[in-house]
């Protein structure tokens, strides 16, 4: 009996000793994400998952003859960030086509148009996107006259940075047969000057000219995959969630995870009502496929429009035309078969809803399914299965009732529905950008009283309600800093200048002045910056709170809290390094902080390896 004894103590003493890493991270300021255990100063990783985190003295004892060390020399490092909410193939075609980010005049904007006119064979297609006129002076619209005048012989397709509209010249309206007798489409206006369409088109009306447009070949859509997923990589993230796919998206997704061409983490919803959201609910789920970079499960609805281009369904009309409250783009009695189906099927849902009536819509809809279709008819949802080792981490068997449905951007709440979020257990994903983007028009879209309830990250989170933070990409630039930053000070970017009606005498910090004078800067800080009416400060969060939307919130999201979200034994070893510390920094140097290196399943993916 004792020799037995004897020989498992000392088999247990081998396989504790024998547990060597691969690699052991040294010398970080490590920010863990994990709340019994904040922070840390290594990490050690066997195969793609961490087996210690602690104190440099202590991974010692993981390190074996073949183990590398890996000095982060004071680093700091954060739980791998997750873009909660992006369109990876816009993101990869924006940087293919003309990109057309940070024209902050209509002059620029035009400018960029003709110098890809004079390279572009007569009548072929000019596309591209980015352009954004809230910044311009005046903010107004770009028309089909001012593209005729610099391309009168090649059709241009130019889709505002929402993608929720475009500008078409003549030559594109001509293709595409729009006049003035032209009828709007189900979800979608040509908007018109004196009875003229003066080619903006919205929403549904981009698809009338879109169509004409020559298909991009497989090999160039590939191509665009890769380069955004190259672009996240290099600037930190760890994983993406692609808000929406059709199913030639999902074959070369598929190829390029299966052809090991991608590193990238990959969430991936499929568009609906249609073709993409049937083979979803008829196929079942995919998770944690090509070692647990892809996971298919969710699919993905948009319900109106946006907010700039007066798409956003209101429950009132916009203040700033009243002739107008905005549109649905689906109709609820098509969702309802398909959202009770999701729930037979264990697929979660998340859904596009911008405007006050929308998300009001849309959380009815999320609650007639959940009755409807009540827990002891749903299967339990994929959520918790992993492919990592059984017993490292805690693994909580999915409850049926645990559906995880999400509102994408809920952006305009009344204070009746606000609370609904939490009360449902429906999760708000949220892009702190759009708030700094948006609230240069917002007040005089909404006006002031339904400002109270946009972009609400604060009172949501007091709320009860889970917040995932993502960028929208391309939509947004798609940084994780410019994020970071948007959540925490809710104030515009230095490029952007000042809300329109800040108090004169306000400057942005420049790079002569000292540190006092920063104006924008972190409510945690000293200093309270001057806020015109309607942006609400009180609505930042705090920079764990942002840390939180971005790392363990997105993961949960995702039904992926098992195995990322956090530095914790047992997890996938995803970790982003970062050139500051910014859980201390003053606020205007989160945006001068970069990506040092990316570190995915323990993989240095970018940066000195
Ligand atoms: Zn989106």
């Amino acid at each position: 009996m004792r020799a037995v004894t004897a020989i498992l103590l000392f088999m247990s003493c081998v396989t504790a000793g024998a547990e060597t890493a691969e690699t052991i991270f040294i010398n970080g300021n490590i920010y863990t994400v994990n709340d019994k255990q904040p922070f840390a100063q290594a990490i050690a990783v066997k195969g793609d998952r961490i087996i210690f985190v602690g104190a440099n003295a202590d991974a010692e004892q993981f390190r074996g003859d073949k183990t590398r060390i890996v000095d982060l020399a004071g680093k700091t490092v954060t739980a791998g960030f997750t873009d909660s909410h992006c369109h990876i193939f816009g993101i990869g075609e924006r940087e293919m086509t003309l990109n057309l980010e940070g024209t902050n005049a209509r002059e620029d904007f035009l400018a960029k148009v003709k110098e890809r006119v004079v390279q572009t064979e007569r009548n072929n297609w000019i596309t591209g996107r980015g352009w954004i006129e809230t910044f311009w002076k005046p903010p107004q619209f770009p028309t089909r006259t001012d593209l005729d005048k610099i391309a009168p012989d090649n059709p241009v397709f130019l889709t505002r940075a929402d993608g929720h509209a475009a500008v078409v010249n003549s030559a594109a309206l001509k293709l595409a047969n729009i006049d003035d007798h032209t009828p709007d489409p189900f979800g979608g206006q040509i908007l018109k000057t004196n009875g003229d369409p003066n080619g903006m088109l919205l929403d549904n009306a981009m698809d009338l000219v879109a169509k004409n447009i020559p298909k991009p070949t497989e090999a160039e859509t590939e191509q665009a995959f890769l380069k955004g997923i190259d672009r996240e990589i290099k600037l930190g993230w760890c994983e993406i969630q692609n808000a929406g796919s059709e199913l030639s998206d999902q074959e070369i997704i598929r190829r390029a995870y299966a052809a090991r061409k991608v590193k990238l983490r990959m969430i991936n919803a499929a568009y609906g009502p249609g073709e993409a959201a049937n083979a979803l609910l008829k196929n079942g789920a995919t998770l944690n496929a090509f070692d647990h970079r892809f996971t298919q499960r969710t699919i993905k609805v948009i319900f109106d429009g946006a907010l700039g281009s007066r798409g956003a369904a209101l429950l009132a009309p916009y203040s700033d035309k009243a002739d107008t409250s905005g549109f649905l783009t689906q109709k609820p009695e098509e969702l309802r078969p398909m959202f009770e189906e999701a729930l037979r099927r264990g697929i979660q849902v998340e859904t596009h809803a911008i405007g006050d009536r929308a998300n009001r819509l849309i959380l009815d809809l999320y609650e007639q399914a959940f009755k409807a279709v009540p827990p002891d008819k749903r299967p339990a949802p994929g959520g918790g299965a992993s492919s990592g080792e059984p017993g490292v981490a805690e693994r909580r068997p999915p409850r049926a009732d645990d559906v995880r449905w999400r509102v994408e951007h809920a952006q305009i709440l009344t204070e009746r529905d606000l609370p609904r979020f939490a009360k449902l257990g429906v999760i708000a994903s949220m892009q702190p950008s759009h708030a700094i983007s948006d609230l240069f028009f917002a007040p005089s879209r909404l006006g002031m009283e339904r400002l109270a309830g946009a972009y609400a990250w604060n009172s949501l989170i007091k709320s009860g309600a889970i917040i995932c933070g993502g960028s929208d990409a391309p939509v947004e630039r798609g940084e994780p800093m410019i994020e970071f930053y948007a959540a925490v000070t809710r104030c515009p970017l230095p490029e952007h200048g000042l809300p329109v009606g800040a108090p004169s005498g306000v400057e942005l910090r420049s790079e002569q002045n000292s540190g006092q004078d920063v104006r924008w800067a972190h409510r945690q800080d000293a200093y309270v910056p001057p806020q015109p009416e309607g942006w609400h400060p009180e609505q930042a969060v705090s920079r764990e709170q942002a840390l939180r939307m971005f790392t363990s919130n997105a993961a949960y999201a995702a039904f992926e809290e098992n195995d990322k979200g956090s530095i914790e034994v047992g997890k996938l070893a995803d970790f982003t390094v970062l050139s500051a510390d910014i859980m201390k920094i003053p606020a205007p140097e989160i945006l001068k902080t970069r990506c040092e290196m990316t570190v995915i399943g323990g993989e240095i993916v970018y940066g000195d390896r």
